[in-house]
């Protein structure tokens, strides 16, 4: 195209230059005609090499049938030749004119624009569906990422205050231990068997021994292990009513009789102060007394008042 412009303004311009110079009347008449002879030829050359840059730039620009450039145009039949110029270099962007031109059945033409308009919609439908599904896909996701991520968070909130829990529950137990460990230490090592008047002591009376010591008060006082211990048996016995045997850590054991109600079973493990049983007046007794022994060993009988002095215990 290029080219063929060039050449055309050349020509253009020798066009130009040899008509405002006129054929000369004077001299030659060879010269004349030459002069005139020549023109018409420079211009028929010039107008072929313009159609030849055209046809050239229509073809290319045409590309194919179908394609994007734009340059191809149809034209309904029955159009004149003026009319199928017109409709070419009418409308047309470029200064190159169109010169592919394509004659088309109506019917036809529309039939297959039919097709392709549904071609193309089925396509922007597909397209379409495709964008909601991908989006619906990605909400769900989207939806799945953050509500795991709210379950993590609340399984970790569940763990720290587990933990703060576990770390109460820990001192808590601390503590309480170190409590009954304290209570244990300051627990008396030994108490007095229960609250009431010294009435009887060991030994002889009434032409037979007696083997404890009595202290009176009222029914219902309460009767306690004067040390630690298991209770060894809490029962009926005889000339007692009922009575209660506490076996010592070293082996020593001591008696609780006439008791109205025993609190402990045998076996239970009790401590110093724990109350066994409620003071009586059960089997061979002139009124509610407790009738304590102590047996070194499980056996001796001694009097409890030295072994009771030796813990701090006084009647
Ligand atoms: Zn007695």
């Amino acid at each position: 195209m290029q080219e063929g412009t060039t050449l055309a303004r050349h020509s253009k311009a020798s066009g130009r230059r040899a008509f405002a110079a006129p054929p000369r009347t004077t001299g030659r008449s060879g010269a004349h005609r030459a002069d005139c002879d020549r023109l018409p030829v420079t211009g028929r050359v010039a107008a072929a090499v313009v159609a030849v840059g055209t046809l050239t730039t229509g073809v290319g620009a045409a590309g194919g049938f179908g394609s994007d450039s734009g340059d191809t145009r149809f034209i309904p039949l029955g159009a004149g030749p003026e009319l199928a110029a017109a409709l070419v270099h009418g409308s047309a962007p470029r200064a190159t004119p169109v010169a592919t031109v394509h004659t088309i059945e109506p019917g036809l033409e529309a039939a297959k624009l039919m097709r392709s308009e549904a071609l193309y919609a089925r396509q922007h439908v597909d397209r379409a569906i495709k964008q909601a599904s991908d989006g619906y896909t990605a909400r769900q996701a989207e939806l799945k990422r953050q509500q795991d991520e709210q379950a993590a968070k609340d399984a970790q909130a569940a763990a720290d205050a587990q933990a703060v829990k576990d770390a109460q529950d820990a001192e808590n137990a601390r503590i309480a231990t170190e409590q009954a460990a304290a209570a244990v230490a300051a627990r008396p090592k030994a108490v007095k068997p229960a609250q009431g008047a010294f009435t009887s002591g060991f030994g002889a009376r009434w032409g037979t021994t007696h083997y404890g010591v009595d202290i009176a008060n009222a029914i219902g006082t309460p009767i306690l292990s004067v040390q630690d211990g298991v209770v060894v048996e809490a029962g009926a016995a005889s000339g007692f009513g009922l009575w209660v045997r506490v076996q010592h850590d070293d082996g020593t054991i001591t008696i609780y009789g006439h008791v109205n109600e025993i609190l402990v079973p045998q076996g239970r493990r009790v401590a110093a102060g724990d109350q066994i049983a409620t003071m009586g007046n059960r089997g061979q007794s002139t009124g509610p007394h407790l009738h304590f022994e102590v047996w070194i060993g499980g056996s001796q009988k001694i009097d409890p008042i030295g072994w009771l002095g030796e813990r701090g215990i006084a009647l």
